[in-house]
């Protein structure tokens, strides 16, 4: 076994289990390093979504101990489809089938099984599979014990990459799951008595113990770095700089998306496909289909796609478009925070003319249908770590209008294949969507921008290499 074999870990993966951009992520991801002759795995939990769906095959199981009992580990498997990557599925009834959503100790339990189920799976993979990973790739809070237990619970000398997808994210709460998973000795007590004292702060854990931190763009890694922009995290950040010295830069790799699933000549889920030569019929009859079946009239039609939280800057939007007049169509398509959701609701009761839609629902299909029929797709996120919506809308020619902020600057080239406006600010908000109006009313402006924009490259064949490039980096380090 000479190739670099690497192990990603995560709480979702597409087409399997989908929440947000890093499922998006985690299904695309070891399918473009597997072209480039990186043998990736992927594990995730067996949430009971995916076993009515599913119904995979039972290929073994192991015992953890964790608590005061004894747990079994069912696994399965599959391949990721349209590849030879393969997906491991890790099945407990009483902590894996659902994700916790009653209280924040219970999530952070039931991922500490799953941390603890991964520790102890690598070995399984090894004895059953015949299959020992180079590199262990945790992704976000969920799998950010991983590097922890591996040191404390297993005699495995595996280096792991821990990406951040989201600072926001961290996974803060009792101490007690250090109990659950038996971890009792010189870093409890580290963990129990430094600071913070009261509580545990899982990807901050993370970042202590994982040999190398990424995240998901270049200009998001400066962020949380240097910009302070990552609160309770700096701790951890400062006490990582500190123990690895200055050359343990957090790096940035951009994502890609999977082209054959964002694809307008391929999508089977939009309502007609088309490609460059045919961009404009293909765009207007997506449209017409739209606003058909939204009862709306034809004008320029802006798009929101987005969980509902308030990162996204849906407070932000409702302030420019409470000044916009009705030319136009605007359509929300997200769910999460109820006061989010209800302030838009005030905005559409409030509208004289119904212009305003708003679907608060989490819907594949409907999305897809939205991206390629809009004209304009607003991302308006107070932060993005690297954001996938203004990538999928510009491989459909449609164009982001997007706050200047982590990756949604380093994939949108203002005024070439999208409109970038100062971040936080609903009057720079306001003021890009009356540029793309007149954009838009100048056809020939407006095409180029679209051909632009559908021909950035967006394919993981760039960063998967950097990918490669850095689990090799951390094998022969
Ligand atoms: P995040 O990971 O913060 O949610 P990203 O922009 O990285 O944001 O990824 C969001 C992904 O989730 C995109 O693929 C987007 O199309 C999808 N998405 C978000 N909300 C919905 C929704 N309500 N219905 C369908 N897809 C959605």
């Amino acid at each position: 076994m000479n190739s670099l074999r690497v192990l990603l870990c995560g709480y979702e993966m597409l087409p399997f289990f989908k929440k947000g951009g890093l499922g998006d992520v985690m299904g695309s991801l070891p399918k473009a390093l597997d072209i480039i002759g990186v043998e990736a795995k992927a594990v995730i939990p067996y949430y009971q979504d995916i076993r009515s769906k599913e119904n995979l095959k039972r290929i073994g199981q192991f015992f953890i101990h964790f608590g005061s009992g004894e747990e079994e580990v069912g696994v399965y498997k599959t391949n990721l489809p349209n590849s030879k990557v393969e997906v491991y599925f890790l099945s407990n009834r009483p902590n894996l089938s659902y994700i916790n959503t009653r209280g924040k100790n219970k999530k952070i339990d039931q991922f500490a099984f799953f941390d603890l189920a991964v520790s102890h799976f690598i070995s399984y993979l090894s004895y059953n599979e015949k299959w020992l990973p180079s590199v262990i790739h945790c992704n976000d809070w969920q799998t950010s014990l991983i590097p922890l237990i591996l040191k404390k619970k297993t005699s495995l000398n595996i280096p792991t990459l821990l990406t951040i997808h989201n600072h926001n994210y961290q996974g803060i709460g009792s101490l007690k799951v250090l109990d659950l998973l038996h971890i009792k000795d010189e870093d409890t007590k580290e963990i129990k008595r430094g600071k913070p004292v009261k509580e545990i702060n899982i990807l901050g854990e993370g970042i202590i113990h994982a040999t190398k931190v990424s995240t998901v763009s270049p200009t998001y890694a400066k962020e949380i770095t240097q910009n302070h922009m990552s609160g309770q995290l700096k701790y951890f950040l400062e006490k990582r700089a500190l123990e690895k010295g200055e050359r343990d830069e957090i790096l940035g790799i951009l994502n890609g998306i999977d082209h054959t699933v964002w694809n307008p000549t391929l999508d089977n889920q939009i309502f007609h496909k088309y490609d460059l030569s045919t961009l404009d019929e293909g765009k207007r009859n997506n449209k017409e289909d739209l606003i058909r079946t939204l009862s709306l009239q034809n004008k320029p039609t802006f798009a929101f796609i987005g969980r509902m939280v308030k990162q996204k800057g849906v407070d932000l939007l409702i302030k420019a478009i409470k000044k916009l007049n009705n030319n136009i169509n605007f359509i929300f398509l997200g769910t999460g925070d109820p006061n989010i959701e209800k302030s838009i609701t005030r905005v559409i009761t409030k509208s004289t003319v119904s212009n305003i839609k708003a679907i608060f629902d989490y819907d594949e299909d409907f999305a897809h249908k939205l991206y390629v029929s809009s004209d304009f797709v607003i991302i308006p996120s107070h932060f993005e770590p690297c954001g996938l919506v203004q990538m999928v809308a510009m491989k459909y020619g449609t164009i982001p209008i997007a706050s200047e902020t982590g990756g949604l600057k380093d994939s949108i080239i203002h005024n070439k294949n999208g409109i970038l406006f100062k971040k936080n600010s609903a009057s720079s908000l306001f003021g890009a969507i009356k540029h793309a109006l007149l954009l838009y009313n100048n056809q020939s402006k407006f095409r180029k921008m679209q051909v632009l924009a559908m021909k950035t490259d967006f394919s993981w064949d760039k960063s998967a290499k950097l990918y490669k490039n850095l689990y090799t980096s951390l094998v022969q380090s």
